[in-house]
């Protein structure tokens, strides 16, 4: 996507996104001694608020909710999303009214967490649903009890993640089948794995992604054939998951990871995201020290996300995101 002058593009108020997003070659002799290329795909640089992979599967979801006009898009989470903090980022400039369903009627009535407090000063509206309520966020009933609660709007599935988004993934493959240098195995992160199954189906037939989730699921397999089926009517590309490096699960964030990412932001000068960057790079360290990474491989990391940063400028005023 290029960025079209302003007035052409519904998104322009967002102000100009960097794509495709760099990539950047990284001496690390963890790799480099075993013939392991790593290079970071650089998605945590795409746009200052709209981080990473979330602008790719949300500004598909913005543009529709432009174009339908009911002025709304809601969506669910957990109190740490980076989803729901990207929608609530996008809402205002665009002039979309924005709610968060966020998992934990136990969190109502107590101060909100840096994340949710991001959101709320970004004027999403939150409310708050127990547990069991949040389980049935797949079914026709909650998304009717949404819409007579909130009126006529967008809903947007918990991580985005449907074709729309999955589809709009594909891109960040195509830019990885063009690059140069051109890598042989992509990695990323997995939370729901609509990211992966859409990167997927934009590699060249040569290249092929592995997943790392960051939580234990014996279905995301499951879960990206049904994606690819939905989005693209039947598998694409190659890909397999690297399970093990959950960390403990979602969310997780044993002093041995976090040691490891403070390690590597400090080599490298990169941001490192804890939930799910941290994972990916630290499995990546892991495999390719037990020789499971082919020596001569070009391995490209996507970078997905990045930390919060509390002080982190209101969207109206801020300026375009400038340097590596
Ligand atoms: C949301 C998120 C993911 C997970 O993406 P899926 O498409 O749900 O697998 C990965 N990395 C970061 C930084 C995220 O915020």
């Amino acid at each position: 996507m290029t960025n079209p002058p302003e007035g052409s593009d519904p998104l322009a108020a967002l102000g100009p996104a960097r794509l495709p997003s760099p990539l950047q070659e990284i001496d690390d002799e963890r790799f480099t001694a075993r013939g392991v290329r790593l290079l970071l795909k650089r998605d945590d640089l795409v746009h200052p608020r709209v981080i990473g992979n979330k602008w790719r599967k949300l500004t598909p979801h913005l543009r529709a909710a432009l174009v339908e006009g009911t002025g709304t898009v809601v969506t669910v989470g957990g109190a740490y999303s980076n989803h729901l903090r990207a929608l609530a980022a996008a809402g205002r400039p665009l002039g979309l009214r924005t709610v968060g369903i966020v998992r934990g009627d136990e969190l109502a009535g107590r101060p909100l967490n840096p994340s949710l407090a991001r959101c709320a000063a970004d004027g999403m509206r939150l409310h708050f649903v127990s547990r069991a309520e949040y389980r049935t966020r797949h079914d026709a009933a909650f998304a009717r009890a949404v819409r007579e609660r909130f009126g006529p709007a967008r809903l947007v599935p918990e991580g985005g993640s449907d074709p729309l988004a999955v589809s709009s993934c594909a891109e960040l493959g195509r830019e990885l089948a063009a690059a140069h240098p051109r890598p042989d195995v992509v990695a990323l992160p997995c939370g729901t794995a609509g990211t992966l199954a859409g990167v997927a189906a934009g590699l060249a037939p040569d290249q092929r992604v592995l997943g790392v989730p960051v939580v234990r699921d014996p279905t995301l397999g499951d879960a990206v054939r049904r994606f690819q089926e939905a989005a693209f009517g039947g598998p694409r590309g190659r890909w397999e998951l690297a399970t093990g490096f959950e960390h403990g699960g979602y969310g997780r964030t044993p002093p041995a990871l976090l040691a490891f990412a403070a390690d590597f932001a400090d080599r490298h000068g990169v941001p490192v995201e804890h939930c799910y960057v941290a994972k990916l790079l630290y499995a990546l360290a892991e495999l390719t020290r037990r020789g499971s990474v082919a020596p001569g491989t070009v391995l490209a990391a996507v970078v997905t996300g990045r930390p919060e940063d509390p002080r982190a400028p209101d969207l109206d005023n801020s300026t375009p995101a400038s340097g590596i």
